[in-house]
């Protein structure tokens, strides 16, 4: 029962945010609709402006879209025995180009023997959007640090940045579908996190002070390799 219950509820979540993202979607193809009849009926001479403009704004449709179907099918992707260390090569892999690009500094420490159990993708997708979160909170320089220990029969996570911070009213609100701060923000990054955290039956958590910087601390069931 109480598994239909939450079955009942999910659905009505999703039937929900479907139609939001409907919404969220048009607009961008909207803009970009706009942008290149503006080019074709030779409108404007800021050809390169437009064009980035509209290419900008069709990857808003899909990081929209990517985040959704997340949330929509999380139960994809193949569960395997993970090793977190080498998650974390993959992921600093993939970041390491925006870190670059916006100036802060990533440092990485964490143990080659801890393993967790999970999708290799949804792991990544899941700390990809939390440590993308902290590079956009860096505002140009800083630092974010990434260790793990095991502990317990758990394994814990810190991702931790010395950027912006949140307040208390920010940090009541992380998850919540479409809160964003940003002006490029979809709002869906930590709702995805948390639910792919949920169902890898771990926990999250944050610790913020304004001004001062961030720290998530992420923990799950460790498995004996
Ligand atoms: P988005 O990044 O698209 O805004 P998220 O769900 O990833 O959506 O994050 C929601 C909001 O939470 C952000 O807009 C930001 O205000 C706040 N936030 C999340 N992580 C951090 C962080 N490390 N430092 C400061 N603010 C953060
Ligand atoms: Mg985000």
């Amino acid at each position: 029962f109480n598994n239909e219950l939450q079955r009942s509820e999910k659905m009505e979540i999703i039937s929900e945010l479907a139609a939001s993202v409907a919404h969220e979607v048009r607009n961008p193809l909207q803009v970009t609709r706009g942008f290149l009849q503006l080019l074709v009926e030779k409108k404007t001479t800021s050809n390169q402006l437009y064009l980035n403009l509209a290419l900008d704004e069709l990857d808003r449709a899909a990081t929209i879209i990517t985040d959704f179907l997340t949330f929509a099918k999380p139960e994809v992707g193949k569960v395997t025995t993970l090793n977190v260390l080498e998650e974390f090569i993959h992921i600093e892999g993939i970041l390491m180009p925006l870190v670059n690009l916006q100036g802060g500094k990533i440092t990485v420490h964490i143990p080659s023997d801890l393993y967790i159990k999970g999708s290799s993708s949804k792991f990544k997708q899941a700390f990809i959007n939390i440590i993308k979160n902290s590079i956009e909170a860096l505002e140009g320089e800083g630092e974010i640090e990434i260790w793990a220990h095991g502990e317990n029969g758990k394994v814990f996570i810190y991702v931790k940045d010395d950027g912006e911070g949140m307040e208390p009213e920010v940090l009541e609100r992380l998850g919540e579908p479409y809160f964003s701060n940003k002006t490029k923000g979809t709002g869906l990054g930590l709702m995805v996190t948390f639910r792919i955290i949920e169902i890898m039956k771990g926990e999250i958590s944050f610790t913020s002070t304004k001004g001062v910087g961030t720290e998530v601390r992420i923990c799950f069931p460790a498995i004996k390799v």
